[in-house]
């Protein structure tokens, strides 16, 4: 969870997250939307989402602390704020150290869900990601970055080292140095987008009176209108809830899985324990199954007389960030 004094920063710094503002990335928001922030001291709502990516964040650190503990020393710093100036700074996730080298270099963390996950996995990070670990590098003069990207359903992450890009750092510098100058420190204001990112920012009122705008539909949005019509807005609040309650159970198995782990070491086995707030169970158990393939491979005739048939439906709901 961010203190006050990270809330606090969050107002005056332009950091690592806000360069996906900043350059107009992504689905949500603008350089527009990062000048209102700014200007109104905005915080946005926690959502599950964000609140288990908190959480979550120290158990993924010591996560790969230990699972690279021969390439890596992960600095544990204190304050994770490093200030370039007045106006720039950045909340980074640890430092780095790399043992055959010595040099040092910035961990960052994402946690997106199994969605997103996937799809970075099969088709690369966002860019803004890039532009977040190479703005670090420049904040805490460090030579590399890894990022690690952790899903909690599959308990699973990968990783992507970047080395320094000087000319990237260069780019992005001269961005946020402009809008610094020119709608920080300046009277200016910077240009909106006026697009479907509009209708989602919590300065339409302010910014675009109001207005909805309409998003391109693709063939297949078209085709699911068709199938589904109104009930179409019913099933997208439907997953809004579907996906905060999963978030708030990925956070919650996590605390189970390690609470069970803890009784698990002090129950002796062939024990019962009651107690008045319940008991503990704890014995060998020997269980017996049958490999249903194994049998229809090899007796046929038993597996057909044996078979038991009935139809049902399946369901998979994959989440997007
Ligand atoms: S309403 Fe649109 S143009 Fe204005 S700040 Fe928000 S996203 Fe940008």
């Amino acid at each position: 969870m961010l203190k006050p004094e990270q809330i606090q920063e969050r107002f005056d710094l332009i950091g690592g997250s806000d360069l996906y503002d900043l350059f107009n990335l992504g689905n949500y928001g603008c350089a527009r939307k990062l000048w209102y922030e700014k200007k109104n001291k905005y915080i946005p709502e926690m959502t599950p989402a964000m609140e288990r990516g908190f959480l979550l964040e120290d158990i993924v650190r010591r996560k790969f602390s230990e699972e690279h503990g021969d390439e890596y020393d992960v600095i544990e710093v204190d304050d994770k704020t490093f200030i370039k100036d007045e106006h720039i700074g950045g909340h980074i996730d640890g430092l780095l150290t790399d043992k055959k080298t010595g040099k040092q270099g910035v961990l960052e963390i994402k946690i997106p869900n199994l969605y997103s996950f996937k799809i970075y996995q099969k088709e690369g990070v966002p860019e803004h990601y890039t532009l977040q670990v190479q703005y670090y590098m420049w904040l805490t003069n460090s030579d590399f970055a890894v990022l690690v990207v952790f899903n909690a359903d599959k308990w699973d992450y990968f990783t992507i080292k970047y080395n320094r890009d000087d000319e990237l750092i260069e780019d992005i510098k001269e961005v946020v140095y402009d809008f610094i100058n020119n709608y920080i420190i300046g009277a200016d204001e910077p240009a909106g987008v006026y697009d479907a990112r509009c209708n989602k920012c919590p300065f339409n009122h302010e910014c675009a009176s109001g207005l909805k705008f309409e998003k391109e539909k693709t063939e297949e949005e078209k085709k699911q209108e068709e199938l589904l019509g109104e009930k179409l807005t019913e099933l997208e609040k439907l997953l809004i809830e579907y996906s905060e309650v999963k978030s708030a159970l990925v956070v919650l198995q996590e605390k189970e899985k390690e609470l069970k782990t803890k009784i698990d070491e002090i129950t002796p086995v062939d024990s019962k324990i009651v107690l008045p707030q319940g008991q503990v169970v704890k014995s060998l158990t020997h269980r017996v199954s049958l490999d249903t393939k194994k049998i229809e491979k090899e007796l046929p005739d038993v597996y057909e007389k044996y078979k038991k048939e009935k139809e049902y439906t399946t369901l998979r709901i994959y989440l997007r960030e």
